[in-house]
């Protein structure tokens, strides 16, 4: 739902203030539409289902998974792909992932969205748009924007959506924010952010060599520039970063390349997500074996880490995996 389209809509009737927070409170809520919103009169009801459309997005195709991930395909309303996933745990935790913009104008070379065409950023009611979705589905509490795009190069959008997200029953603490260390919207996010959202780097290689060729942003903003920024997010919010690794047989998953990355990254301050590679053409992923090798030199350093568990891969729903031009 465009929420600024809602309130201006209500305000140009004279509708009361609260008119507008009554509303988004049942579209957190998980109702179907409108109709669904006994405690507003229902002229006014048929007057905002014509005029504010329920949703900014429309579903295009839903693929389900057998370990219960589904992955949502939409469209916006001038036609640019947006996917979305959920994925469920066996602990009972429901974990949504969006996009913040159609497609990626930035060109990792592991990943599938950088391969489609940059569309644009999405807005905020956009995001919203994406967990409201799965909300209808089923209650959800966590929230990741490792979807499609950099969020840092949409940040006003991406907070806007962020802030709204307790209503829809995902706390501040319980969203991650994902950057490959687009510098400009991180300073942002780590000068004016006050909320507690959880920070997460896309590291993927502790040498800037290396980094530059699997990231050619890396180029741009310098890797001791970014990490200084993530220090700062630290001492600042007093939350652990998250450090995303994907791990590429033969390119960054050596035990060398373990001691390289233990020596660069403070325990007090990080916390390593190690991320088996999902296909998408270019690389080989790591064996268990060599991803159990580099988890264990983190181990005697102390570093903390987990080996993030897979899902959807199946339906292609899976990180880096998520490019709708199929
Ligand atoms: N642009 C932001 C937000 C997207 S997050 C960022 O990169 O952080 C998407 C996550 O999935 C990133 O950690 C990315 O590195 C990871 N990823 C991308 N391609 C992947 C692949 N093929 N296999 C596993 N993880 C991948």
């Amino acid at each position: 739902m465009d929420l600024d389209l809602l309130e201006r809509t209500l305000a140009d009737r004279g509708e009361p203030a609260y008119r507008a927070r009554q509303v988004w409170e049942w579209a957190a809520r998980g109702v179907a539409d409108y109709g669904e919103m006994t405690n507003v009169p229902a002229a006014l009801r048929e007057l905002l289902a014509a005029e504010v459309p329920f949703a900014t997005l429309s579903l295009a195709d839903e693929a389900h998974s057998t370990d219960g991930t589904i992955k949502a395909l939409f469209r916006t309303g001038d036609g640019h792909p947006v996917e979305a996933v959920l994925m469920r745990y066996r602990d009972g935790r429901r974990s949504i992932c969006v996009s913040s913009q159609s497609g990626c104008p930035l060109t990792c070379t592991f990943c599938a969205t950088g391969a489609m065409r940059f569309g644009r950023n999405l807005t905020a009611g956009e995001i919203l748009d994406q967990a409201l979705h799965f909300r209808r589905i089923e209650p959800v509490d966590h929230l990741v924007f490792m979807g499609m795009g950099e969020p840092m190069l949409n940040l006003d959008n991406v907070l806007a959506a962020a802030r709204r997200l307790p209503d829809v029953g995902i706390t501040h603490r319980r969203t991650t924010i994902s950057t490959v260390g687009w510098l400009p919207g991180l300073t942002r996010f780590v000068d004016e952010v006050e909320q507690p959202i959880r920070l997460a780097l896309s590291l993927h290689a502790a040498d800037p060599h290396l980094r530059s060729q699997l990231m050619p942003v890396n180029d741009r903003y310098t890797l001791d520039a970014v990490l200084a920024e993530c220090r700062r997010y630290f001492e600042l919010r007093h939350r652990k970063v998250y450090v995303e690794y994907v791990m590429l047989a033969g390119v960054n998953d050596s035990t060398d390349q373990a001691r390289e990355l233990a020596s660069l990254l403070d325990p007090a301050i990080f916390k390593v997500n190690l991320i088996p590679y999902n296909p998408t053409g270019m690389y080989d992923g790591s064996s268990r074996d060599a991803i159990g090798a580099f988890k264990h030199v983190l181990d005697k350093a102390r570093l903390p880490s987990t080996v993030r568990l897979t899902r959807g891969r199946d339906i292609a729903a899976a990180c880096g995996q998520l490019a709708a031009a199929r």
